[in-house]
């Protein structure tokens, strides 16, 4: 992934609404590109910032923003890891239920394995 095409995506980051394969290509680009990083930390916090304003009025307390970006990247990072865990799972049962109608074939037309 470009920059230009990672800047374009940091509002939708943001938002949650990319997809899994386009959180995880934006991610290993954020990672390792300080200037698009400096970008998604900058609207991150502008946009927490507004959702801080309507949601907690007045509720006193500073905040990391540094931390919290930290820790939403993980979390999402973690996110694209289980999902790509419950797709290999997914593979590993389709092949696997391939393996046994193959299985079933063979002892249907009669051919015995052992
Ligand atoms: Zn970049």
């Amino acid at each position: 992934m470009d920059c230009r095409t990672a800047q374009s995506l940091i509002n939708s980051y943001i938002d949650r609404s990319l997809t899994i394969e386009q959180v995880e290509q934006f991610l290993k680009h954020v990672e390792h590109c300080p200037s698009c990083y400096d970008e998604l930390e900058i609207n991150f916090i502008v946009y927490y910032a507004l959702q801080r304003l309507d949601e907690d009025n007045g509720k006193e307390g500073t905040f990391d923003m540094h931390q919290l970006l930290q820790e939403d990247i993980k979390r999402r990072r973690r996110r694209v890891r289980h999902s790509r865990i419950k797709e290999s799972f997914l593979v590993a049962m389709i092949i696997l239920a391939g393996f046994l109608v193959v299985l079933e074939l063979l002892e249907t037309f009669g051919i015995l394995l052992m």
